[in-house]
């Protein structure tokens, strides 16, 4: 049976420009009939042409419509909220559609909330015994001490994504000046021990609370960290999939995404990443409930080396909304 989609990107959060991409690949090899409505930076939406241009645009500063805009929701079989960061992938959309009774692909209201807040979800997940990089966190407004870990240690808001706000502070730089970046995008903040020589692994996952695990995948990259410009520069970082890793490490990394998953109560996908510090301490990092969807994001590239195409994987996730 066709299902009538109905594809939300953009959004008011800092990865705005990274949904319109994940959009355009979404839309191009969707098995179902799909139409896209696209959030503005302002918050309004876009509907019908206008909605299109924004896309081929990749970005859209205004929209037309204010909050709750002239959609016929009731005449969709789902929503696919491609929405990255804040307002979209935090479940404050997931809880409107909760009220409309409109099927959506991802998670849902609370997993969504505690998967974006990096201070929730790394206590639920030290809670489960799975192992986390110990931090601090900070409410703006507090006094903020002494530094709490040696540097080089990293700063971020709470609720990001996409490196945006992230910041590595090493011995010659000023611990308050990251706070104040972090700040500038959440009114929450975690200091996080730093791992030196660390290596970035990922998982995908996918189903509603009992998940199937990919391939483990790596990025290695030259710059200081994985930051927003190494993740989006053509060319700066390298994806290895599968991960060059003992078959051991690897059957682990998908046993604690997998029981994390289930702890955390995620439906539909999430990318969960883990760091593997020099010394052999593996921890979880976090887990992304609606990562990156282009045909060249990691998400769907762990997918299509385990044996499932990108289209078949939309096909998947529609289908696990309604289940
Ligand atoms: P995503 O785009 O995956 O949602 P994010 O914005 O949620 O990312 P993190 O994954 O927490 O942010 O951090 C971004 C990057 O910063 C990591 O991929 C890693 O390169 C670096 N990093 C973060 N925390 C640490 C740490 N404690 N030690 C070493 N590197 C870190
Ligand atoms: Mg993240
Ligand atoms: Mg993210
Ligand atoms: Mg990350």
């Amino acid at each position: 049976r066709q299902l009538h989609i109905l594809l939300i990107a953009g959004g008011k959060s800092g990865e705005h420009e990274v949904s319109l991409s994940s959009a355009r690949g979404v839309l191009a090899a969707m098995p179902h009939p799909t139409t896209l409505a696209v959030i503005a930076k302002d918050g309004k939406w876009l509907l019908g042409e206008a909605a299109r241009r924004a896309l081929e645009a990749g970005v859209a500063e205004q929209g037309e419509h204010p909050f709750p805009p002239p959609v016929p929701w009731h005449g969709f079989d789902a929503a696919f909220p491609l929405l990255h960061g804040r307002w979209g992938e935090d479940g404050t959309i997931q809880g409107f559609f909760e009220f409309l009774g409109l099927p959506y692909v991802g998670a849902g209201v609370a997993a969504s909330a505690v998967c974006m807040d990096k201070d929730l979800c790394k206590r639920v997940l030290q809670q489960a015994g799975i192992p986390v990089v110990p931090w601090v966190t900070f409410y703006h407004g507090e006094s903020t001490p002494e530094p709490h870990f040696r540097p080089p240690y990293f700063v971020k808001p709470a609720n990001t994504g996409s490196s945006v706000g992230v910041s590595k502070v090493r011995a010659d730089q000023d611990g308050q000046s990251a706070l104040e970046e972090a700040f500038r995008w959440d009114h929450k903040a975690l200091v996080e021990m730093g791992l030196e020589g660390v290596r970035e692994l990922e998982v995908a996952l996918l189903g509603n609370i009992h998940a199937e695990a990919s391939v483990v995948g790596e990025i290695t990259y030259a710059s200081e960290f994985y930051d927003y410009e190494t993740k989006y520069t053509e060319g700066r970082a390298q994806l290895h999939i599968p991960a060059p890793i003992p078959a051991e490490l690897s059957r682990r990394i998908r046993e604690l995404a997998v029981e994390a998953y289930r702890v955390l109560g995620v439906r539909g996908l999430a990318r969960v990443d883990f760091f593997l510090a020099e010394g052999g301490t593996l921890y979880l990092n976090e887990l992304n409930t609606m990562p990156g969807f282009t045909p060249t994001s990691m998400y769907p590239k762990l997918w299509q080396a385990s044996g499932l195409a990108y289209p078949e994987l939309l096909d998947r996730l529609v289908r696990l909304a309604l289940g």
